[in-house]
């Protein structure tokens, strides 16, 4: 199975222990996803679709999505444009973020309609977010959307993960509106049940899980933190109990890493509630690390089904 993932990666800068000094990488929800898949199932065909500039920084962008297993043969670069940036500032241990990507090239993933179907046609399993939908105009969502929805008529199968960030969007009716839409073009969906109860007052995680199985997802993992994962695949439901931790240093990327869990077991044609068991595992140890890129041990990689 080939697998696409689509998308912004932005340039991170993250503090070090000596003042003032930032270490330079590359994260973004869908990147995330990409990174950690490529190490669970290094067999799988994995493609990033993005657009970044043509300058120093998107390069090396471009660099370090090939060095981690990624094919960036369908990456659209735009001239005179960059990619986008974002600072983490510590604050008493606590994380905050500060973003620059009102330019980044990644706005204008679907600008070219025809690129991204090509880039579709090539793959079997196609993954994108709310987060992709937020940073496109009006005009890239509807292109995004109707490529997808005809992508999936032949036989292509969309995961999509409504990762619900409204500052990213002009109102929450926006956000919402346009989520419900991607869901209704996707066979999977991933939601985190904490932020769909507060955008769609979900009561609890069977509310959200009925709600994108109204909308059309024939499977649907609702993610809820430390809790259970609830799920529901071609009629059957279930839940999978997350192992307790001991300590949770950083929570970036939890919801990114347990997507890559998913993803691979659908690449592997593994039963959901193992993909469920083997997604909170990696994002248990991503939780327990610092970062959105946490590095994966070997025993964690040997309990990950092979296609
Ligand atoms: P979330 O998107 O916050 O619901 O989290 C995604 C996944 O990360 C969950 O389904 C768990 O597998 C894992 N996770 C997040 N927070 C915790 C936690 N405090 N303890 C254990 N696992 C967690």
């Amino acid at each position: 199975m080939r697998i696409l993932a689509i998308g912004e990666c932005m340039a991170e800068m993250a503090p070090t222990d000596a003042p003032s000094t930032y270490q330079m990488g590359f994260a973004g929800d869908t990147f995330n996803t990409a990174w950690y898949l490529a190490q669970l199932t290094p067999e799988t065909p994995l493609s990033y679709f993005t657009a970044v500039g043509d300058d120093a920084i998107s390069s090396r962008m471009l660099g370090a999505m090939r060095e981690s297993g990624i094919n960036t043969q369908q990456v659209r670069i735009v001239p005179n444009r960059s990619v986008g940036l974002y600072l983490i500032t510590l604050n008493n241990g606590e994380r905050s973020f500060t973003y620059w990507r009102g330019q980044s090239a990644a706005r204008l993933l679907a600008q070219d309609k025809q690129a991204l179907a090509h880039a579709m046609m090539q793959s079997d399993l196609i993954y994108f977010s709310g987060i992709t939908l937020a940073i496109l105009n009006p005009e890239g969502r509807a292109a995004l959307l109707d490529v997808a929805r005809s992508a999936r008529r032949g036989g292509k199968r969309i995961a999509f993960d409504p990762n619900l960030r409204p500052h990213l969007w002009d109102s929450s009716s926006e956000m919402t509106e346009n989520i419900m839409q991607a869901a209704a073009v996707s066979d999977i969906a991933l939601p985190s049940f904490e932020d769909e109860a507060t955008w769609f007052s979900d009561k609890n995680p069977a509310a959200t899980l009925q709600r994108y199985a109204r909308a059309g997802a024939e499977t649907i993992v609702v993610k809820n933190g430390a809790e259970t994962v609830l799920y529901r695949t071609r009629g059957a439901e279930g839940s999978v109990h997350v192992p307790p931790l001991a300590s949770v240093v950083d929570t970036t990327a939890a919801g990114d890493s347990f997507n890559a869990g998913i993803l691979a077991g659908l690449a592997t044609d593994t039963p959901l509630p193992d993909s469920i068991a083997l997604a909170c595992k990696l994002a248990g140890h991503v939780v327990q690390g610092k970062g959105a890129l946490v590095p994966i041990n070997q025993s964690l990689l040997d309990s990950c089904p092979q296609p």
